[in-house]
């Protein structure tokens, strides 16, 4: 375990599936994170995977007395109705789902998400009392112009109509650069550091709980990279892709975020 400073926010560790799976595969990966993820490591950790839609009630019955936690990827803006295709918070909620993400950057650049259309999602999300985790980061085109601190900025300052639907620890934002999702290239523990501090500030001139609100870093997190990344002060915890699906390397990144 790595030394971490201690602080009030809970550290954090989520798993994103992405659109990967099958019954027969996740049956192996679920019974390999109940091995691995254990009790001493949830002590000092949250821990939660968000599998794609149709694996939820699977993973739901691996992972119910397990101490993990489990959530969905996305959600819809709307509650109910002629919305074919969407899945709804309240939907997300009757599955036992804790978390969802919002925002990520593959829904962005893929789907053509928008601000606005990632803020709605949030606020139906944390209507329904799911955990939210809105998903910011700048592309490396963004990052080389110099925009990275005015993305962030918008991207934040979007959230700012949840100020008074978002319980401190309910929403949590994830800083994924863009150019480290899937690359293999993390940022550096000092450059997730610099613009965590930035979102926290930013989280701060929206009114919302920024002390108290976790931050976490993600993109090609690896075992060998987590530990550095999760001892900076604002570092929260991880979401975590390609890594995830592999228990023990998900675990190993688990026992990163363990506070001392
Ligand atoms: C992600 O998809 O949120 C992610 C961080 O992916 P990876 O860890 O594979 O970069």
């Amino acid at each position: 375990m790595d030394p971490k400073r201690s602080t009030a926010r809970r550290p954090l560790v989520v798993g994103n599936w992405k659109m990967n799976g099958s019954l027969l595969a996740n049956e192996r990966l679920l019974a390999d994170l109940r091995a691995f993820v254990d009790a001493s490591l949830l002590a000092g950790v949250d821990v939660a995977v968000l599998p794609p839609y149709p694996y939820l009630a699977q993973v739901a019955a691996w992972l119910a007395d397990a101490g993990l936690a489990w959530g969905a990827q996305d959600v819809a803006e709307q509650s109910a109705g002629a919305f074919t295709g969407e899945v709804a918070a309240t939907m997300l909620r009757d599955l036992g789902c804790r978390w969802v993400t919002v925002g990520h950057s593959e829904r962005r650049t893929l789907f053509g998400e928008d601000d606005a259309r990632v803020a709605a999602k949030a606020a139906r999300a944390l209507d329904a009392g799911l955990g939210t985790i809105v998903c910011v980061g700048e592309t490396l085109a963004e990052r080389e112009a110099g925009l990275t601190e005015a993305v962030l900025a918008r991207q934040v300052g979007a959230l700012a109509g949840l100020a008074s639907a978002a319980a401190s620890t309910e929403l949590v934002v994830a800083y994924e650069p863009v150019w480290a999702i899937g690359t293999g290239v993390s940022a550096s523990p000092d450059q997730a550091q610099v613009a965590h501090a930035w979102i926290r500030a930013r989280l701060a001139d929206a009114g919302l709980a920024a002390g108290a609100t976790r931050i976490l870093y993600g993109g090609s997190v690896k075992p060998e990279s987590a530990g550095p990344l999760f001892a900076m002060p604002d570092i929260d915890g991880g979401l975590i892709g390609g890594a995830a699906l592999d228990a023990q390397a998900f675990a190993a990144i688990c026992r990163h975020a363990q506070p001392v």
